[in-house]
């Protein structure tokens, strides 16, 4: 008999975030002149004095192995973080360090699924929640948010969702990948139905930082004994190849989760560990690098909903992250032949809505330059002629 897969890997789908991403990476390796849109990774470098404390880790013989739960130096900035900017008072050992957010989350799942639990999450969402979920042997329960609302769910209908099997509810604003920043009325409103039923709160916040309409406020702020807070550096702070994730919660479940990485992985990056503590801690250099970039953002999201909308590929105005899902159907009803149309056509690469449960529609990232912004649009235009 052949060597065979597991049943759970031959389910799993690859992601098409970093599917797509990838692919427009190798054709620009090969020198073809193509405007990526596709992945969420920010056009900037980190901040210069991420970059020095970098240089002064190497320097310091900072590479060895840190502790599996990250840096005690780390774990304390992650707590002043919270602190200051979110008013959540979290003792060090309520904080962990991962390989990215997507760790984070996935230590979350694994921690505190059992087959057949339900998880009740917002679509159009992010390709890898429904994903994770299933490997931890979740069950996706999904509530959908129409564009008519900017993509905002109803309440009422989260509500719906639940049933006895519920064991998670998981909040993401600003959202990936639909850009919309839910009302704090919302978000309590999540947090008050975890309470309700006596259901973990996971909050996926890596957008935090990218707000530029509305207010953000964090789920766990609300509810921080019963909820996981989910975050990293890769998008405020402009290190995504970093991977630096860190994550928050009651104690309990964060050493399961730092039991698992244990087994798993271990801690993450040294060097960028000590990055990071740079990034939390030189509190003014990322407050002037971030209004730096959220300016950019803002611009840029400007110009590419006024253009997307005139050309009729239909898209609310997201108030956060740096996405937008428009309407495919200028370039094809079908969001996967648009999405190749674009490409192999007008050479500019975007994420097809549809493992975003997003059919009829496109993701279009716009951390990239003003100038790609608009090169992109122009390419559009003569496509759709
Ligand atoms: N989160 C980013 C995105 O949605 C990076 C790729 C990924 O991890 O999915 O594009």
């Amino acid at each position: 008999m052949p060597a065979t897969l597991s049943r759970r890997i031959e389910g799993l789908k690859a992601s098409s975030t970093v599917a797509f991403a990838g692919r427009a990476k190798e054709l620009a390796r090969q020198g073809v002149n193509v405007i990526s849109m596709t992945a969420g990774e920010p056009d900037f470098l980190p901040p210069q004095h991420v970059l020095d404390a970098a240089r002064e880790a190497i320097d310091l013989g900072l590479t060895k192995y840190t502790p599996s739960e990250g840096t005690a130096e780390l774990r304390e900035a992650v707590a002043a973080k919270f602190q200051r900017e979110n008013g959540i008072a979290y003792a060090p050992d309520q904080v962990m360090v991962s390989n990215g957010g997507k760790q984070v989350l996935y230590n979350g799942f694994l921690s505190v699924l059992d087959p057949g639990d339900e998880v009740v999450l917002v679509a159009p969402y992010w390709v890898s929640y429904p994903a994770q979920i299933e490997l931890a042997g979740g069950v996706p329960v999904v509530v959908r948010a129409p564009a008519e609302t900017g993509f905002v769910p109803d309440l009422a209908d989260v509500r719906a969702a639940i049933t006895p099997r519920t064991k998670v509810l998981l909040v993401n604003s600003p959202s990936n990948p639909t850009g919309a920043v839910y009302p704090p009325e919302l978000v309590r409103g999540f947090a008050e139905l975890a309470e309700e039923h006596d259901l973990w709160l996971f909050t996926d916040d890596l957008y935090e930082h990218l707000v530029y309409d509305g207010e953000f406020v964090t789920a766990a702020s609300y509810a921080p004994e019963r909820t996981l807070l989910v975050h990293g550096a890769s998008k405020g702070y402009a290190m995504t190849g970093w991977r630096i994730g860190f994550g928050a919660g009651p104690k309990k479940l964060v050493q399961a989760m730092n039991r698992l990485q244990g087994q798993s992985t271990s801690g993450a990056n040294a060097v960028a560990q000590h990055a990071t503590v740079a990034a939390l801690t030189e509190v003014e250099k990322t407050a002037a690098f971030q209004r730096m970039t959220r300016a950019a953002y803002v611009e840029r999201r400007d110009v590419l909903v006024e253009g997307l909308n005139r050309l009729g590929l239909s898209t609310p105005k997201p108030q956060g992250a740096f996405y937008v899902m428009a309407d495919s159907s200028a370039i094809d009803p079908d969001e996967e032949r648009a999405a190749i149309r674009l490409l192999d056509e007008a050479r500019v690469a975007v994420v097809p809505g549809t493992d975003f449960l997003a059919p009829g529609r496109l993701r279009f990232s716009y951390a990239t330059s003003l100038d790609n912004v608009k090169a992109a649009l122009e390419r559009i235009g003569r496509l759709i002629g």
